[in-house]
Parts: C-alpha cells; structure tokens; sequence
C-alpha cells in the first residue's frame, strides 16, 4: 500500500521536474558588440566568441558593430575619444549607431575603443539598472575610463588614464578575500603572456560551483592593477602575476560579478588572443557567465571534470 501511494507521487513530481527544466531552456538573446579594439584580433575572436555561445544551444547572438576608429594612434594615458573627435563621415556613420538593448537578454562586449554617444550610454545604463545582463570580456574592461556609470557596472578597469586617485582602489587576492590597494597610481598592467593556473574562490556562485578548484587555462594575460569603485564585487577566481615574468607577484582577481541596479555583470578579465578561447575551462565560463548575467541562473551540467587539468591546458576548437 505504501509503495503504491509514493510510486504515483514520484511520477508527478518527475513529470513536474521535466518540465520545469524545459522552460527554463528558452532560448536566450545575445547582443555581442564590437567594432573597435586594441585587439585587432577582434574580428576573429567575435565569432568564436558568438560560436562558443550558439552551439551551447542556449544563446542566440546578434553581433552590432560600431562604425571603426579614425586610426589615431593608441594613447593609454588618456580617455578613449569620443563621437566629436571623429571626423564627420565617421561621425554619420555614429548617428546611425543605435542598437536596441531593451530586445535582449544580455549584452556581451568585445569592444574597447571610442565611447559611445551619450544617448547609447544612456540606453545601456537604463537596461542593465532595469534587469539587463552584462558579459565584460578581456580590453572591454579597459573602454569608457570617462563614463562613471560603466565603471561602477566593471567595478574596476585599466590603462586610458586611469589612475587610483581618479578611478577608485586597485583590487587583489590576499590573504584568501579581495583586498583594495588604495596606493597612488596608474592603472591596468599585466605581465609577459603565459598558461595561466585559474584559482576557483567561489564554490557556492552557480557560474563556478561545481568546477575544480583550479586548472590551466591557456597562454593568456593576468590584468593587475585594475582600479575603480571596486563596489559589490563578488570574485569568482584569481591568478597569480608572476613576478618572473615581468608580473607583480600578487594574486588577482580575474573573474568577477557585480550587481547594477536590478542587472547583472560577469566581468571576464581573459581572453587577450584566440588561444585563450579555446579553452576548455574558458568556453564553459562564457556559457555559464553569460547565462547567469542574463537570467541570474545557470542550468548548464556540471562540467565533465576531464575538461580541466592543474598541470595541462585541456583545449577544444569552438
Ligand atoms: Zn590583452
């Protein structure tokens, strides 16, 4: 008797999982922007980032591109110009430039260069305060050092004339939590490109739950001396800079999320070339970053662990 009553229960709640998990499946809308970097790997790693993303299954990305740069040479102590800078073909081609956030989920920028016009700003701040998600890769993180409301969305930032007494402490791993470094100076550096071993700090975040400890991610950079508000950062993993090769011998945070307004942002500090995309580790923290920033949730599988190792970078083409 007893079996019979809690056979046909165990059926209703299966039924009532299933289908639960089928509508969380829904397709989400990804807005990838790029257009200008630093990078000029750009227009290769935009659809490796946008294929990483669609064949997961769960996202599906538009890519904007902004109109280019005017090819003035790169100054890192000074702001990124803006629209008025530009010439005035250029600056045509800007008044066109008005991507419609508020039709996705989740933006995602690979895009370090001119800022953007002040009624694109404010649309962007408008969707991530309203809910909005926001996936910060690599040099993004070093756009807009003239746009406050984009620093408080990264939380910290480098290089184009930031500095600690303008932008807000610099932040490191120590002692096992994030510590701030009030110390004068600029901002944004990183040591000679190497494999860098990837150190989980949060094992209760549903975008690194599950996932090991730490593992080798592929020939990469470690941003240090990133500088901003520092405000409601949640540090997922860290790095250590080596100081042998020209780093600062610290360990830093290099994968965050923040809160903006009811929004969320993953801020990915890797991802300088194409090999740090084909990570294996690198591919499944876009996925799951990228969902979490858009829904606050993430439904992917726990990783199979073979796709990460401490002493090998596990690798795969996207
Ligand atoms: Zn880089």
């Amino acid at each position: 008797m007893k079996n019979l009553l809690i056979l046909p229960l165990a059926a209703v709640l299966l039924i009532f999982g299933c289908k639960a998990k089928q509508e969380e499946a829904l397709v989400l809308k990804v807005l990838l922007i790029d257009g200008q970097n630093n990078h000029k790997v750009w227009p290769e790693s935009t659809p490796v980032i946008k294929q990483i993303l669609q064949n997961s299954g769960r996202f599906e990305v538009t890519v904007s591109r902004t109109p280019p740069g005017d090819g003035r040479k790169t100054n890192y102590n000074a702001a990124q110009p803006t629209v008025a800078d530009m010439p005035e073909n250029l600056q045509a081609k800007w008044f066109d430039w008005r991507p419609d956030f508020s039709q996705y989920d989740v933006v995602v920028s690979n895009y370090n260069g001119v800022l953007w016009p002040e009624e694109v700003c404010l649309d962007f701040v408008d969707f991530v305060q309203s809910g909005g998600g926001f996936v910060s890769i690599h040099a993004a993180d070093n756009a807009f050092s003239q746009w406050e409301e984009y620093q408080k969305m990264i939380g910290v930032g480098g290089w184009y004339g930031r500095s600690t007494g303008k932008h807000g402490p610099k932040v490191v791993w120590e002692n096992n939590q994030l510590a701030l470094d009030h110390s004068e100076g600029k901002c944004g550096a990183h040591g000679a490109r190497n494999p860098v071993l990837v150190e989980n700090r949060n094992q209760n975040h549903p975008i690194t739950k599950g996932l090991p400890d730490k593992w080798l991610h592929p020939t990469d950079e470690v941003y240090y001396n990133m500088c901003g508000p520092a405000q409601g950062i949640t540090v997922l993993a860290s790095a250590h800079s080596d100081a042998n090769t020209k780093g600062s011998g610290k360990d830093h945070p290099i994968l965050l999320t923040l809160d903006y307004g009811k929004g969320r942002i993953f801020h990915n500090m890797l991802g300088h070339g194409i090999e740090a995309y084909a990570g294996a580790g690198f591919q499944h923290l876009l996925m799951r970053g990228t969902e979490w920033a858009a829904t606050g949730k993430v439904t992917f599988d726990t990783p199979p662990s073979s796709d990460f190792a401490a002493d090998t970078a596990v690798t795969r083409t996207p």
